[in-house]
């Protein structure tokens, strides 16, 4: 290894990066939720919070999952400030992996403090980040959809009552099984008719690819998070492949896990793989950062290491990320130049690439 050459692992950590499916308390550390629970008097045993962690799940013996984590993590924030230390944080654990831009979903309909008070505690943080460490950071209010659609169009009045210029879009989320994203077309074409950028959550937890249909032609959403069961409708994927609809997919998605337990069945059936090799605009994603154990670098480092793709695809990927975002479109334009120069200066610096099987590889370009 030469004194400038950088091993893959270093490599993952550094190329620029967009997270466009990051949900905000996805984000707390361990060591915040307890810090959290302490400040309200909340009893919380450290046993007891590694529960909500996958990362310690195998201590505890106790599995809760991603939802259940937001839901009691709300519970838990507060004032102001708790946001505020929150994003902060998010983007500090961001940067150390190359994260240049989040687009942040939370759920207003789930918070201890009004709307506005909220969002301004978060729009300070966003200056604060941007200032210190260079980090841009958005935010997607997002439908909790195990609440009734009037709450949602609560929601997104709120949103058009108070705008405000880091508010990019709306988004859903949470528990899809008995409430698809037609259920809440009122919130969503309030929304629309006031200029805001519309996602979904669809067809994750291995459900219908008709909520994908759903979401794209009755709601008009630009984006589709997760989205993986397309795939069963061969006529619809290459549609979405030819129009070029984003993808946000999450590598670390718990239903695959619970699905293929073993890691080389994982590996070789993840939808995701299937996704790219239909032409599928994917964007890999993190999700739930701290509460399922992944970062943006790891996210990647899974995309070659355990899908088999080439560092080409990745550059590709990152391009989509930056399509695939709500920023201006000069100032994407700035991004996909700057960054894929910076990909490519990093890859040359590489002390090898990486060797992946012939029957295994994927070229994914686009
Ligand atoms: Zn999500």
């Amino acid at each position: 290894m030469s004194a400038t050459s950088i091993t893959l692992n270093q490599f993952y950590h550094k190329f620029p990066k967009a997270d466009i499916h990051y949900h905000l308390l996805g984000g707390v550390r361990l060591e915040t939720m307890l810090a959290l629970a302490n400040k309200y008097g909340v009893e919380l045993s450290e046993t007891d919070a590694k529960c909500y962690y996958r990362a310690h799940q195998h201590e505890t013996g106790i599995v809760k999952g991603g939802i259940e984590a937001l839901t009691f993590l709300y519970g838990l924030m507060r004032e102001p400030e708790d946001y505020f230390r929150v994003l902060v944080e998010v983007a500090e654990d961001a940067h150390a992996c190359g994260v240049r831009y989040i687009e942040t979903f939370w759920n207003p309909s789930d918070t201890n403090i009004p709307y506005p008070i909220a969002t301004q505690a978060m729009a300070e943080a966003i200056d604060h980040v941007e200032r210190e460490l260079g980090l841009v950071v958005r935010l997607i209010p997002s439908i909790n959809r195990e609440k009734t659609p009037e709450v949602a169009v609560e929601m997104v009045e709120q949103l058009i009552a108070h705008p405000h210029p880091y508010v990019l879009g709306i988004g859903i989320d949470y528990k899809e099984h008995n409430a698809p994203v037609e259920h809440f077309w009122k919130a969503y074409r309030l929304a629309e008719q006031n200029g805001l950028k519309l996602t979904a959550h669809c067809s994750e937890f291995g459900l219908h690819w008709r909520n994908v249909e759903s979401g794209l032609e009755l709601i008009n959403v630009e984006r589709i998070d997760h989205g993986y069961t397309i795939l069963d409708n061969p006529t619809l994927t290459q549609k979405y492949a030819t129009q070029g609809v984003p993808f946000t997919v999450i590598p670390s998605n718990t239903y695959y896990f619970t699905q293929w337990p073993e890691h080389n069945e994982w590996c070789k059936k993840h939808p995701i793989r299937a996704m790219a090799k239909a032409g599928l605009n994917i964007i890999p994603c993190t999700d739930d950062w701290h509460i399922h154990n992944t970062t943006s670098a790891n996210c990647y480092r899974v995309m070659v290491e355990d899908f088999g793709f080439d560092l080409g695809s990745l550059r590709q990927m990152m391009v989509n990320s930056i399509n695939a975002s709500w920023m201006p479109e000069e100032i994407k334009h700035q991004w996909l130049i700057e960054w894929t120069a910076e990909f490519d200066r990093l890859r040359a610096l590489l002390e090898a690439e990486p060797s992946i099987a012939e029957h295994h590889l994927i070229q994914y370009r686009r």
